[in-house]
């Protein structure tokens, strides 16, 4: 029998075998050994029977950018063995839903957000991964914050933050490449930031970087985990509200 979850499967593991071999060429080029780099599969907008056939075909670090669907894929996947990332813009009043089920989370852009998490944290006896989302934008197309993350001037404050709020536990930096930009230019500049930052916290050493159209440019600059969505899973249809 070859039904639709097969067809999946097969599509699902050749976006995979692709997406493996162009991970190992760039790490061969930057010199880099493939262990050093985790892929985090961007599952937003896919069903959790995806998640369930990448985590057959090995893939634990799951990313999901919305609460309320990350929150239900979450809990029909509980009995797999996976690592959940929220990757996305976080309002405080999903603290307490996003801390029930994620391990890291990569888009801290506030310290109302840090005093949030911290709260519901410890109200829900968790220790949660923390990543500084740092903005990259400055000689991009868009403008400061267009993209997300906190400026260069709060990002110390910020991380002085997590590192001092208990249930929190401060794990690196995450960026998203300013469109139009030079992706190279950009990452090697949030790898300056997670050493300042890992100088301080040597715990930090999470590096956030790289996404389906620019993740060799990440290995050539440090990333240690790259959220791959539409280079595996396939293109996403239009989000509509
Ligand atoms: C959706 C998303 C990704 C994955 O993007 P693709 O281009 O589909 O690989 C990565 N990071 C963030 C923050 C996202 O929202």
């Amino acid at each position: 029998m070859h039904d639709v979850t097969d067809t999946r499967r097969e599509e699902i593991a050749a976006g995979l075998a692709e997406l493996e071999g162009q991970v190992d060429e760039a790490c061969r080029t930057a010199g880099r050994a493939r262990s050093e780099i985790t892929v985090i599969a961007v599952t937003k907008t896919y069903p959790a029977s995806d998640v369930r056939l990448l985590a057959e075909l090995g893939v634990r670090d799951i990313g999901e950018n919305r609460d309320q669907e990350a929150h239900d894929k979450a809990a029909e996947c509980a009995d797999l063995d996976l690592t959940w990332h929220f990757i996305g813009q976080l309002q405080t009043n999903k603290a307490r839903s996003v801390v029930s089920y994620a391990d890291l989370i990569h888009s801290i852009d506030r310290p109302r957000l840090v005093e949030a998490l911290s709260r519901e944290a410890v109200r829900a006896g968790r220790e949660v991964g923390c990543l500084i989302q740092v903005a990259l934008e400055d000689g991009g197309e868009g403008g400061p914050g267009a993209r997300g993350g906190v400026a260069s001037a709060e990002i110390m404050r910020l991380a002085e933050a997590v590192a001092g709020s208990p249930g929190l536990r401060l794990r690196g930096v995450m960026a998203v490449a300013p469109l139009g930009g030079d992706p190279d230019e950009a990452f090697a500049r949030l790898y300056g930031v997670a050493q300042t930052i890992q100088k301080e916290h040597p715990s930090a050493d999470v590096i956030s970087a790289g996404m389906s159209g620019d993740f060799a440019h990440a290995i050539a600059n440090g990333a240690t985990h790259l959220r791959v969505g539409t280079a595996l899973l396939g293109r996403r249809k239009p989000f509509v509200r």
